[in-house]
């Protein structure tokens, strides 16, 4: 494996952790489905009653859809890299998935999990 690959595995490696850990904060792995998360919905103790508890209630509903676009983001590219991980065992890593071209090494270097050159990026 040359260089640069072995710079990008270990890259994607460690962005791969961070997904990890930023989603595991709010969800946990489904053991079922590789690659899908679920945000753990909040569980009431039954402790509240009347309307403090539907107040207690709404507000967990609320954060919890209102973290839901970010867990989303996060998922889209822990898929991305990982995908980028399995690219790099393959020997496609760094080809456009549109075009097939190289993507250039610049690109990748800010962006290891690219799937797309520039050109085809702009065009989606
Ligand atoms: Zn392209």
């Amino acid at each position: 494996m040359d260089k640069f690959l072995k710079e990008q595995e270990e890259k994607l490696k460690a962005i791969k952790k961070q997904l990890e850990k930023q989603l595991s904060s709010f969800a946990k792995k489904d053991k079922k489905v590789k690659e899908n998360w679920k945000s753990k919905f909040p569980e009431f103790d039954g402790s509240e009653t009347g309307s403090s508890y539907l107040e207690v209630a709404q507000d967990e509903v609320e954060e919890y859809l209102n973290r839901l676009p970010l867990e989303y983001l996060l998922e889209l590219k822990l898929k991305d890299v990982n995908l980028a991980l399995k690219k790099i065992k393959r020997g496609d890593y760094g080809v456009c998935e549109k075009c097939r071209k190289k993507i250039p090494k610049n690109r990748l270097k800010i962006q290891p999990e690219a799937r797309f050159c520039l050109k085809c990026s702009k065009m989606k």
